[in-house]
Protein backbone atom coordinates (compact mmCIF):
# COMPACT_ATOMS: atom_id res chain seq x y z
CA UNK A 1 0.00 0.00 0.00
CA UNK A 2 1.48 3.13 -1.07
CA UNK A 3 1.55 6.50 1.37
CA UNK A 4 -1.04 8.21 -0.43
CA UNK A 5 -3.57 4.73 -0.50
CA UNK A 6 -2.96 4.68 2.94
CA UNK A 7 -3.84 8.57 3.57
CA UNK A 8 -7.01 7.75 1.62
CA UNK A 9 -8.00 5.08 3.72
CA UNK A 10 -7.72 7.24 6.61
CA UNK A 11 -10.22 9.56 5.08
CA UNK A 12 -12.93 7.25 4.09
CA UNK A 13 -12.49 5.43 7.28
CA UNK A 14 -13.06 8.82 9.47
CA UNK A 15 -15.70 9.41 6.82
CA UNK A 16 -17.75 6.23 8.30
CA UNK A 17 -17.07 6.94 11.68
CA UNK A 18 -18.34 10.25 10.96
CA UNK A 19 -21.34 8.84 9.30
CA UNK A 20 -22.00 5.72 11.76
CA UNK A 21 -21.77 8.14 14.45
CA UNK A 22 -24.98 10.13 12.90
CA UNK A 23 -26.98 7.13 12.42
CA UNK A 24 -26.35 5.82 15.66
CA UNK A 25 -27.66 9.02 17.09
CA UNK A 26 -30.46 8.22 15.05
CA UNK A 27 -31.33 4.88 16.13
CA UNK A 28 -30.81 5.86 19.46
CA UNK A 29 -33.57 8.35 19.28
CA UNK A 30 -35.77 6.09 17.52
CA UNK A 31 -35.39 3.85 20.40
CA UNK A 32 -36.04 6.42 23.16
CA UNK A 33 -39.14 8.66 21.60
CA UNK A 34 -39.45 11.78 23.70
CA UNK A 35 -41.97 11.18 26.35
CA UNK A 36 -45.40 12.20 25.50
CA UNK A 37 -44.94 10.79 21.60
CA UNK A 38 -45.82 7.38 23.13
CA UNK A 39 -49.17 5.54 22.66
CA UNK A 40 -51.59 4.64 25.44
CA UNK A 41 -52.63 2.34 21.94
CA UNK A 42 -52.04 -1.36 23.16
CA UNK A 43 -51.99 -2.78 19.59
CA UNK A 44 -49.57 0.20 18.78
CA UNK A 45 -47.40 -0.19 21.94
CA UNK A 46 -47.19 -3.98 20.59
CA UNK A 47 -46.02 -2.72 17.31
CA UNK A 48 -43.67 -0.03 19.20
CA UNK A 49 -42.35 -3.00 20.68
CA UNK A 50 -41.47 -4.85 18.08
CA UNK A 51 -39.45 -1.88 15.98
CA UNK A 52 -37.66 -1.44 18.79
CA UNK A 53 -36.18 -4.86 18.95
CA UNK A 54 -35.51 -4.23 15.44
CA UNK A 55 -33.71 -0.39 16.08
CA UNK A 56 -32.18 -2.72 19.08
CA UNK A 57 -29.83 -5.03 16.68
CA UNK A 58 -29.15 -2.40 14.47
CA UNK A 59 -28.00 -0.43 17.01
CA UNK A 60 -25.79 -3.22 18.08
CA UNK A 61 -24.40 -3.70 15.11
CA UNK A 62 -24.04 -0.18 14.35
CA UNK A 63 -21.51 0.08 17.50
CA UNK A 64 -19.74 -3.10 16.94
CA UNK A 65 -18.82 -1.69 13.67
CA UNK A 66 -17.88 1.94 15.11
CA UNK A 67 -15.48 -0.36 17.12
CA UNK A 68 -13.94 -2.29 14.10
CA UNK A 69 -13.81 1.27 12.33
CA UNK A 70 -11.91 3.09 15.20
CA UNK A 71 -9.66 0.48 15.46
CA UNK A 72 -9.07 0.47 12.08
CA UNK A 73 -8.33 3.96 12.15
CA UNK A 74 -5.40 3.26 15.14
CA UNK A 75 -3.87 0.80 12.48
CA UNK A 76 -4.32 2.41 9.46
CA UNK A 77 -0.79 4.62 9.87
CA UNK A 78 0.88 1.16 11.06
CA UNK A 79 2.41 -1.85 8.86
CA UNK A 80 -0.53 -3.95 9.83
CA UNK A 81 -3.20 -2.30 8.56
CA UNK A 82 -4.81 -3.99 5.16
CA UNK A 83 -2.56 -6.96 5.71
CA UNK A 84 -5.01 -10.11 6.80
CA UNK A 85 -4.29 -11.64 9.98
CA UNK A 86 -4.67 -14.82 9.34
CA UNK A 87 -2.32 -15.72 6.12
CA UNK A 88 -0.60 -12.73 6.10
CA UNK A 89 -0.93 -11.49 2.46
CA UNK A 90 -2.52 -8.51 1.71
CA UNK A 91 -5.84 -7.94 1.87
CA UNK A 92 -7.21 -6.32 -1.89
CA UNK A 93 -7.78 -2.62 -2.24
CA UNK A 94 -11.03 -3.22 -3.45
CA UNK A 95 -12.12 -4.86 -0.23
CA UNK A 96 -10.55 -2.48 1.91
CA UNK A 97 -12.88 0.18 0.02
CA UNK A 98 -16.06 -1.48 0.61
CA UNK A 99 -15.07 -2.68 4.26
CA UNK A 100 -11.94 -0.73 5.29
CA UNK A 101 -11.87 -2.47 8.83
CA UNK A 102 -11.07 -5.33 7.23
CA UNK A 103 -8.76 -7.56 9.30
CA UNK A 104 -8.94 -10.70 7.18
CA UNK A 105 -8.93 -11.18 3.58
CA UNK A 106 -12.29 -12.84 1.90
CA UNK A 107 -10.55 -16.45 1.76
CA UNK A 108 -9.56 -16.14 5.25
CA UNK A 109 -12.95 -15.25 6.68
CA UNK A 110 -14.59 -18.24 4.78
CA UNK A 111 -12.31 -20.42 5.95
CA UNK A 112 -13.43 -19.31 9.42
CA UNK A 113 -16.47 -19.20 8.90
CA UNK A 114 -16.75 -15.45 9.77
ZN1 LIG B 1 -6.12 -14.26 4.57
Amino acid sequence: MTPTEREAFKQIIEKQIESLGNEIEEIRSAIYPNRGEGTSDKVAHISFKQEQSIHFQRYEEATKRLNRLKHAYLKVDTPEYGICKECEEEIPLERLKLVPESIYCVACMNELGL
